[in-house]
This record gives structure tokens, C-alpha cells and sequence, in this order.
């Protein structure tokens, strides 16, 4: 019998989902619509914790939860579990995180996605540190056991297969999440990586085209900048820390310089 071939993987496949919180909705959140979102808008959903009309009007999809505008673990557990739940309830075949300091290449997702077999178990980022992330699970009668997992910074931006997203229900599902994330005392992100490593015993796969303002953005030369999937900008030990682009913009092409300077908007080929 012939296999019925599947479409290739589009980008409206893809459910981004952006975390924000009511305080950055006129500064961070704005220059994402201004750039990227501005081009992947009908599938993208905007996760924060306050109602907007100015966002709402735009037609941009945002999803106000009952989530504290706080930067506990809970607060941000809470949204996650927001997301997982939106996502599942829709049709797409991926989810991809960000934060809303992320400037997201949607070209260059696409390409990272569609290399991995449809249908597969997938939970794809980049690594928080160079070693697998150490716990202490909480057990039943007040014991704790060791655990040792990978996880993918959330400030960088990960996704997952549904596939795996499934798979992952029992523990990442309404209040489960939250639960899960009290089992390890750990955050949103560092509760994923638990979830899916030990868990359902899936590997992480690492990927170096996911980048947080916790790492050294200038390290990256500029002409790798166009392909990295995600990049990011901010404050790290003291210092502003955001990719180097001179050169990919014109004074022209961006007077106010508020592009080159604070972020990033690339022209991309594809
Ligand atoms: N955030 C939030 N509620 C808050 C503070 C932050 O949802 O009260 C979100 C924020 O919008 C961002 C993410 O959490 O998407 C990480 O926040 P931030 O970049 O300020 O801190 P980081 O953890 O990167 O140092
Ligand atoms: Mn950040």
C-alpha cells in the first residue's frame, strides 16, 4: 500500500508562544511587533497576566492568563503551564517558547524543524549550562533524591514536538505543571527539561542556534548572525550585552538606530 505523504512542514505549523507581563507590553513587547511578530502574527499567542486593547485591536492573539505579574518560579510555572495548555488545545504540530526578549528568525525555525523527522519525540534548545542540571527530587515522606537533567534556557527559546507534548500530559497539564516544578523547586524552564529527561527518558537535543542575554552575544560573528534561530539582548554581569550589527543596517535603513542598538531586524533571503 502507498503511505499518503505528509505535507512538508509550514511555518504557521508552528505555535510560538511569547511570555510577557503587563509591564513590558509598551517596550519589549512593542518592538516584537514591530519586527518579527509583525510577519508571524496569526500564529504566534502573546501569554501575559494584564488585558491590553491597543494589542487586542491589532488583531495580534493574546492570551491574558490569571498568572501573577511576578518573576517567582510559580508566576512564570504558571505560564508555561498557560502555554502547554493553549498549544495542545490547537492543531499545530510545534511549540516554541521565547521570552519576550528574544528576537525569533522564523526563516531559520523553519529550517531547524522541518530537519527533524515528522512525528517525532523532540524537545530542542540550547543547554543552560555545559553540564546536566542537578536536583534535588522531592520524594513521598519528606525523602529527596539526586536527579540529573538537561534542560534548554527558556530566556533562549525551545520547542517541543507534539508528539512528545503528549507524552508529557500527566505532568504538564492545568495544575500539573506547577506540581511538577514543586517537586523539583526549580523554574519553568529547568521543570521541561525534568519532565521530558527523567520523566519520559527522552534526550534533549542541543542545539547552539538558540541564544540568551546570558551568554556573550558578541562572540557571535555577524554574518552567522542571519542564521541563528533566536537571539536576545540585555543586562548581563553589568554590562548591556546584545549582538554587534554594525553593518546590517544602514543609518537610512534605521535612523533612530533603535534596531541596530537595541535589537535586531534582520532582512532575511528566504
Ligand atoms: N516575566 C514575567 N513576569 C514578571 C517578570 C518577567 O512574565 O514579573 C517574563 C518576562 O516578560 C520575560 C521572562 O519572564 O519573558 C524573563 O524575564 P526577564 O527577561 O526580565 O528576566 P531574566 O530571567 O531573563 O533575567
Ligand atoms: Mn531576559
Amino acid at each position: 500500500r502507498e503511505m499518503k505523504p505528509q505535507p512538508p512542514l509550514g511555518l504557521t505549523d508552528i505555535f510560538i508562544a511569547v511570555k510577557t507581563t503587563g509591564r513590558f507590553h509598551k517596550t519589549r513587547l512593542a518592538l516584537l511587533l514591530e519586527t518579527w511578530i509583525s510577519t508571524t502574527k496569526h500564529h504566534t499567542y502573546i501569554f501575559t497576566d494584564s488585558p491590553d486593547e491597543d494589542i487586542s485591536a491589532e488583531g495580534f492573539n493574546i492570551i491574558v492568563t490569571d498568572c501573577p505579574p511576578e518573576h517567582s518560579h510559580q508566576a512564570l510555572s504558571c505560564k508555561m503551564a498557560a502555554e502547554y495548555d493553549h498549544f495542545m488545545a490547537s492543531e499545530k504540530k510545534w511549540l516554541c517558547h521565547v521570552d519576550d526578549d528574544n528576537y525569533l528568525n522564523p526563516g531559520a525555525l523553519l529550517s531547524l524543524l522541518r530537519a527533524f523527522p515528522a512525528d517525532s519525540d523532540i524537545y530542542v534548545g540550547k543547554p543552560s549550562l555545559d553540564r546536566p542540571m542537578r536536583a534535588q527530587e522531592l520524594l513521598e515522606g519528606n525523602k529527596t533524591r539526586d536527579v540529573h537533567f538537561w534542560f534548554a534556557t527558556g530566556g533562549a527559546g525551545f520547542c517541543l514536538s507534539r508528539k512528545l507534548a503528549e507524552k508529557m500530559a500527566q505532568w504538564a497539564s492545568g495544575s500539573r505543571f506547577e506540581q511538577t516544578s514543586a517537586v523539583i523547586m526549580l523554574p519553568d524552564d529547568c521543570t521541561v527539561g525534568f519532565i521530558v529527561e527523567r520523566r519520559l527518558g527522552i534526550s534533549m537535543v542541543h542545539s547552539n542556534m538558540f541564544h540568551s542575554h546570558l551568554e556573550n552575544l558578541l562572540l557571535l560573528a555577524p554574518s552567522d548572525i542571519p542564521k541563528q534561530v533566536t537571539l536576545s539582548y540585555g543586562w548581563f554581569e553589568n554590562k548591556m550585552n546584545s549582538v554587534e550589527l554594525k553593518g546590517v543596517f544602514t543609518k537610512d535603513e534605521d535612523p533612530s538606530r533603535k534596531y541596530s542598538h537595541s535589537f535586531v531586524k534582520l532582512r532575511l533571503n528566504h
